[in-house]
């Protein structure tokens, strides 16, 4: 049966001037997914194709999600969302049923990103049974992918995920997801543009942010985002005690950075 709930679109308004850093990234995004877009005529005068898909990995909180969004956000496409795990049933046939319904639904919203998280729940599970099942639904993933390449259908897929080597090999032929792309931690002068992006437009005392990016090695960008929240939290309790507006201090964002670890150490 129809499962609208499985999944839904939305039109983001993030762009990349959203995404602080992975330039690299965002130039090889640019050349694959935007361009043919923009620039069909350029892409047929070589004989390339458009679209395709990709794969982005790296560790939890470093813009996986939040740069597949601001792809759609750039050619103003339709944005779904997938993951993985919430499409798997225990019935036989029904995860690749499931899986046909959302490329079935991305196809006729394109152009749209197909963004699909936690990819790796396809391979990596010993237990027989699963494998067997996982091999169906590898089978029916290849076989949307092929569809898409054959028919150059404006459709863009995203895959994403955390633990790359467990992918299974078969998606990663030609064709399919062939562009394997690493979303690393942000470099210091990364970190640096994320703070000034998630600081933007809030009321801010004299900041030294690049003193804080030299002190948040390995922090990613989610990381950040909640040290500028934490230390909102604190210039906005000082208002509440103060009774008017007081700035974002140079303090509050060293206090802030102190309280939080830096999550990708963990990978
Ligand atoms: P996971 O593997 O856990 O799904 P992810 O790589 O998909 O993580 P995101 O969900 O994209 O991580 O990032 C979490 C939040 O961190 C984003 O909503 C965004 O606000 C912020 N963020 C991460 N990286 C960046 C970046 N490069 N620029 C700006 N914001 C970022």
């Amino acid at each position: 049966k129809e499962d609208q709930s499985l999944v839904e679109s939305e039109k983001p308004k993030e762009t990349f001037a959203d995404v602080g850093g992975l330039e690299e990234v965002k130039k090889k995004i640019r050349m694959n997914f935007i361009m043919p877009l923009k620039q069909p005529e350029v892409f047929a005068a070589y004989g390339k194709q458009a679209g395709g898909s990709l794969l982005l990995f790296g560790p939890p909180g470093c813009g996986k999600t939040f740069l597949a969004r601001a792809v759609a956000g750039e050619i103003n496409a339709n944005f779904f969302h997938v993951e993985l795990q919430s499409i798997l049933s225990m019935y036989s046939g029904q995860s690749e049923h499931n899986l046909h319904d959302i490329f079935e639904k991305a196809r006729e919203s394109k152009p749209c990103v197909l963004f699909i998280d936690e990819i790796d729940a396809l391979g990596g599970s010993r237990h027989q049974m699963r494998q067997h099942h996982d091999r169906m639904l590898v089978n029916q993933l290849l076989l949307e992918l092929d569809g898409l390449q054959a028919e150059n259908d404006n459709v863009f897929v995203i895959g994403a995920t955390n633990t790359p080597w467990y992918l299974d090999s078969a998606l990663r032929r030609p064709g399919r997801f062939n562009h394997l792309v690493f979303v690393p931690p942000p470099e210091e002068s990364e970190r640096q543009t994320i703070l000034e992006l998630k600081l933007s437009g809030k009321p801010l005392g004299t900041l030294n942010l690049s003193k804080i990016a030299a002190e948040t090695k390995l922090y990613s960008g989610a990381d950040l985002e909640q040290l500028v929240k934490d230390a909102v939290e604190s210039a906005m309790e000082r208002t509440f005690e103060k009774g008017e507006i007081q700035p974002i201090t140079q303090d509050d964002l060293k206090r802030s950075a102190k309280g939080r670890k830096a999550t990708t150490l963990d990978w």
